[in-house]
């Protein structure tokens, strides 16, 4: 029988837990008579809320509860990096607790993997599938202007990025252990999943879903916090911005370059004198801008760059329960 762990970062869903894991005792079911053993490994954020006692209540009385508490809030990519690293599974899942992530989804994930093993259908082009990823296909109960620049990223970091980020891609799916090991070598402490997930390769299957509203609780990303996520995500994957900053340099030198030969053969020629400094502090007012966005630029990678060589744990745990 094969082991399914599926990985629940929780941060503040003391209403939430509860729905999720009732709306899972029939999906547990269906997979273990596809012949998949489920086992949760809930990762406690930090919570201020009763969560963490929702989840000690639910491991008391179902065994194959596993939980990890985190000492403070780390954020959903320490959570989901706890949670890779605690699971024991030959296929692992990551699933948000809000059950906006459907449930139901989950048998069918597990299908199409193991029938891809098996060469079937799927699989018959010769390649098996380690990872199958959902989708959402619209962006409904979402404020107009949030759905706008998230298009407006996942547009713009394909562009200037190699690493693929599918837009609406969630961080809800089911991965082979070959796909996990892999994801756990990427120990950087700037964690993007979507561009990790995509970065270490394999096949993976597309599902598409039609958005749900959470099942209780309140979402924790403020239209500021996922602005800086996005900034993250460009910064991790993509060094684009520095060349930008370079070839604005080069291309407002050659500008200037070319515009003081004009000035010089206008006085020398017709004597024109050279009024203008109205242009003048348009000028030195665009390149000290251009000059302080490029060190701006290059900040943020050195910031990241930072963060990084300290080699600070991704997260702390306070307690768990295996
Ligand atoms: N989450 C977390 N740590 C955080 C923020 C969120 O573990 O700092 C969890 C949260 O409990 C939920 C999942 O990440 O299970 C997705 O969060 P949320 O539903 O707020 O995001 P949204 O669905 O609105 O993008
Ligand atoms: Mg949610």
């Amino acid at each position: 029988m094969k082991t399914i762990s599926i990985i629940v970062p929780c941060y503040n869903e003391e209403a939430a837990l509860p729905l999720y894991y009732e709306a899972m005792k029939p999906v547990v079911k269906e997979l273990e008579q596809l012949g998949a053993r489920s086992e949760f490994v809930f990762v406690d954020d930090g919570s201020a809320d009763g969560t963490l006692t929702v989840i000690k209540a639910l491991a008391a009385r179902d065994a194959s509860c596993k939980y990890i508490s985190f000492s403070r809030n780390f954020g959903k990519e320490a959570a989901m990096y706890a949670g890779l690293q605690n699971a024991g599974g030959d296929y692992v899942a990551v699933m948000d607790a809000d059950l906006q992530d459907p449930p139901e989804m989950l048998p069918e994930m597990f299908k199409i993997i193991e029938n891809s093993k098996a060469g079937g259908e799927m699989g018959s082009k010769g390649e098996e599938i380690d990872c199958v990823g959902t989708r959402r296909t619209n962006r409904k109960g979402e404020p107009p202007v949030r759905s706008l620049f998230a298009r407006l990223f996942y547009k713009l970091i394909n562009k200037i990025s190699k690493t693929e980020i599918v837009d609406g891609a969630r961080d809800y799916r089911l991965m082979t252990r070959r796909m996990t090991d892999a994801i756990l070598q990427m120990s950087e402490y700037n964690r993007f999943s979507k561009g990790i997930f995509s970065w270490v390769g394999f096949k993976t299957h597309w599902l598409e879903y039609v958005n749900r509203e959470r099942a209780a609780g309140e979402t924790k990303w403020s239209f500021f916090k996922l602005l800086l996520y996005s900034f993250d995500g460009i910064v991790a994957f993509s060094t684009a911005p520095l060349s930008i900053a370079s070839a604005v340099g080069f291309l407002s030198c050659l500008g200037s370059g070319l515009y003081m030969l004009y000035v010089f053969i206008k006085a020398l020629a017709f004597g024109d004198p050279v009024a203008g400094w109205p242009s003048l502090v348009c000028i030195i007012l665009f390149l000290g801008g251009v000059q302080l966005l490029g060190i701006g630029v290059l900040g943020q990678y050195l910031a990241k760059t930072y963060l990084e060589v300290k080699q600070r744990p991704i997260y702390i745990a306070k307690e768990k329960n295996f």
